[in-house]
């Protein structure tokens, strides 16, 4: 089969590769659709200390064209999404239900062979079918799953003013489920005016453009802050920035991928005095069916998010271009 591979920090390569053969409780999916995402750039510049040589992708949907001994709950010619997340089932934090923490975490397309390729191997139990979605739109659950997960995290209360910093695919998919969990009002904010245009097709109430008249608009837009303040750029400068605009006992949530190093300044005070929560979310956890029942009923939208298919000859080109920040969603179509 043909794949492309991380070789080594920013090397990437496309050449043949043995097609893989399902173990016990394995199946092997033919891969129709694998969208590329921030994490496939940070493991591009070596970050999640990758073993080379390694396929990337874990936004992954296809048909199963292989299953191994004891495989009973999906058949070959089903269409499915894959789960990239490998949960021990034994550390401390899986016998919590805590999955997403695992002590022995593996990621299909982070830590073991993913999607940038003709067929992946998963177990049966990262196994979703998906019905009649098409494969690009199925590529979305997994993205979609993490952010069903930090809206869980969230709670977001009824009726709730939000802001939400970023309008990229993240940003967008966030804006509508926080509208579909009960939002009142939901304004965005993003550094480029054709995003904001799109986010405001997607359901937004306002958006803003970050430059230096936000903080006045979007006091404008809220005197006293926001109930709920999201980040989806991952960018230290903006998360500090959230602070400006969160309503007393208002919730924040760190949802962007920050650079591991980085720090920020936060008022003790202030969280003290305003009765803030902070929240975190990391990945996904077991939040797959939800995904998929939303994009089913149509509360989330995803083909405006699709700027480009690439076969996966040109997998170089691809990583080029979504880590460029100009296009939204890039997928490889091998
Ligand atoms: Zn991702
Ligand atoms: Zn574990």
């Amino acid at each position: 089969m043909k794949a492309a591979f991380y070789e080594a920090p920013y090397k990437v390569a496309v050449h043949e590769a043995p097609r893989p053969q399902p173990g016990p409780h394995e199946v092997v999916v033919r891969v129709a659709a694998c969208g590329i995402c921030g994490t496939d750039q940070h493991i591009f510049q070596g970050d999640f200390f990758p073993t080379y040589p390694l396929i990337g992708g874990h936004e992954m949907a296809g048909e199963v064209v292989a299953i191994g001994a004891g495989v009973d709950n999906v058949t070959e010619g089903e269409r499915v999404a894959v789960d990239p997340s490998i949960f021990c089932g034994y550390c401390f934090f899986c016998q919590r239900a805590q999955g997403n923490h695992c002590l022995h975490w593996n990621g299909i397309g982070v830590t073991r062979n993913g999607g940038f390729a003709e067929y992946v191997l998963a177990p049966r139990a990262n196994i979703y079918p998906i019905g009649a979605m098409p494969y690009e739109q199925a590529a979305f659950i997994e993205p979609i799953s993490c952010v069903v997960y930090g809206v869980k995290r969230l709670r977001i209360p009824v009726g709730a003013n939000a802001l939400i910093y970023g309008a990229g695919t993240i940003g967008l998919l966030m804006l509508q489920l926080v509208k579909h969990g009960g939002a009142g009002q939901v304004v965005s904010v993003d550094l480029k005016e054709d995003k904001l245009a799109l986010a405001r097709r997607l359901g937004a109430s306002a958006t803003v453009r970050a430059a230096e008249k936000a903080d006045d608009e979007l006091r404008q837009l809220s005197e006293l802050g926001f109930d709920v303040v999201i980040d989806c750029t991952g960018v230290p400068g903006v998360v500090e920035h959230m602070f400006t605009h969160v309503r007393d006992e208002g919730k924040l949530l760190f949802f962007g991928v920050n650079p591991t190093e980085a720090t920020i300044k936060v008022s003790p005070y202030d969280v003290y005095k305003k009765d803030l929560e902070i929240l975190g979310s990391f990945a996904l956890r077991y939040t797959f069916h939800q995904a998929i029942a939303l994009m089913q009923n149509g509360s989330v939208t995803v083909q405006p998010l699709l700027a480009e298919r690439l076969p996966i000859e040109r997998f170089p080109e691809a990583l080029r271009l979504a880590g460029s920040g100009d296009a939204l969603k890039v997928q490889i179509q091998p």
